[in-house]
Parts: structure tokens; C-alpha cells; sequence
């Protein structure tokens, strides 16, 4: 068996997809034409865990793991809220929307997910969590435009579920996602 590449993430629903990609519709003719990679809206979603080059035969001690986390925590809603640029806007390289997550769920979530890959072997990621979607990736020396270049997504809020593990193809026309296991949140669709 081979080495994949995988991250654990939330998927969205698909009309919040949809109004991500005409965010970044919207926004896509301020910036230089071929100096980001926008994100296609099916691809958009909001990343966990990276967990990067994983041997085949660890899919299913992951997916277990996420079952057992995931069943610990009740499905909750998050909203849209905000959008920026990482690590700043004056050297961007991340274009992207937040999330308001009040009552903490998602970063509780976050948390035991941390200490599930840590006991799977991993490595403790070492900087904060910051939950975003990414719309785009700025190319490298690429200035910010002048004026309206990051808009605010709409009030929008959906529930999250599920937790995905799920393995990235990198391709020359962007990656190609496949999810690999599906861990359902307590109480989801109740
Ligand atoms: P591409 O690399 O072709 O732009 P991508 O970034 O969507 O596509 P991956 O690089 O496989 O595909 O990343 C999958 C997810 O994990 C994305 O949300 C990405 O932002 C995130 N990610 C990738 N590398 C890291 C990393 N080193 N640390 C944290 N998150 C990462
Ligand atoms: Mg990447």
C-alpha cells in the first residue's frame, strides 16, 4: 500500500459553497488576473487537521478515531463572518472567510481532533488554530489591489454534522479532494 496525502475538514453545504464562489466571483476582477489560484466552490471547506503524507493502511485507525471524537460532541451551527487575508494585506497569501463560532463547538471540536493525531503518531502542530475557508491563493510577490479586494461573505449560517477525512490528489489544475471516512457529529439531523 501507498503513501497518500489527507487533512481532516468540515464539508459545506452546497448552497453555502455556492454563495462562496460568488464571493469570490465577485471580488476575482480586483485582483491581477493570473496572480491567484481561486478555489472551485465544491472545493471549498474548513480544514481541521492537516495531516499530510499517510500511509494507506492507517485510513481506517484514523477513521475510527474520528468516530470516537466526533461522537463526543453534539452537531452545532457556525456562521459566515468576516473575510481577510493571511498573513496580512499588505503581503497576501491566503484570501479567505471566517466563521463565528461563539459557543466555542468548533474549536472544542478542533481540540480533541489535535489530541486524537497526536496519540495517532503525529507531530503537535505548533501554530494556532485559525479556522478560514480559503477562496484563494495568492502567488508569491503578488501586490493587493487598491480598493475593494476582500468583501464580507452574506449572513449565512449551516450545521456542521460531520467531520471528513479526506485525501488530496495534487494535480496540475488544482487538488483533487476524495473523502475517505465520514464521522458523524452526536445528534446530527435531530
Ligand atoms: P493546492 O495545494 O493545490 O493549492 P490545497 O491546498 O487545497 O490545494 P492541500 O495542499 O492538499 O490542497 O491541502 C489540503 C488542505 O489542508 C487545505 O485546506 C490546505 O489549506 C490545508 N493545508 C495544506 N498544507 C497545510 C499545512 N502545512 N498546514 C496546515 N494546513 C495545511
Ligand atoms: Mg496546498
Amino acid at each position: 500500500m501507498g503513501v497518500i496525502r489527507t487533512f481532516i475538514a468540515i464539508r459545506l453545504p452546497g448552497e453555502i459553497e455556492r454563495a462562496l464562489g460568488r464571493l469570490a466571483a465577485g471580488i476575482r476582477p480586483a485582483w491581477p488576473e493570473r496572480g491567484v489560484r481561486w478555489v472551485k466552490a465544491e472545493n471549498i471547506h474548513l480544514t481541521l487537521r492537516f495531516l499530510g503524507a499517510t500511509e494507506e493502511e492507517r485510513v481506517g485507525g484514523i477513521g475510527e478515531g474520528l468516530a470516537a471524537v466526533a461522537g463526543e460532541h453534539e452537531a452545532f451551527e457556525l456562521a459566515l463572518a468576516g473575510s481577510g487575508c493571511f498573513p496580512n494585506g499588505r503581503r497576501p497569501r491566503v484570501i479567505w472567510t471566517g466563521v463565528a463560532d461563539d459557543a466555542g463547538r468548533l474549536v472544542a471540536l478542533q481540540s480533541d481532533i489535535e489530541g486524537l493525531v497526536r496519540e495517532l503518531g503525529w507531530e503537535a502542530e505548533t501554530r494556532d488554530y485559525r479556522p478560514h475557508l480559503t477562496l484563494g491563493r495568492v502567488r508569491q510577490g503578488v501586490k493587493p489591489p487598491q480598493g475593494y479586494w476582500c468583501g464580507d461573505p452574506p449572513a449565512m449560517t449551516f450545521a456542521v454534522g460531520a467531520v471528513e477525512l479526506i485525501e488530496s490528489a495534487l494535480q496540475p489544475g488544482g487538488a483533487e479532494y476524495r473523502t475517505r471516512y465520514t464521522a458523524p457529529l452526536r445528534g446530527r439531523g435531530v
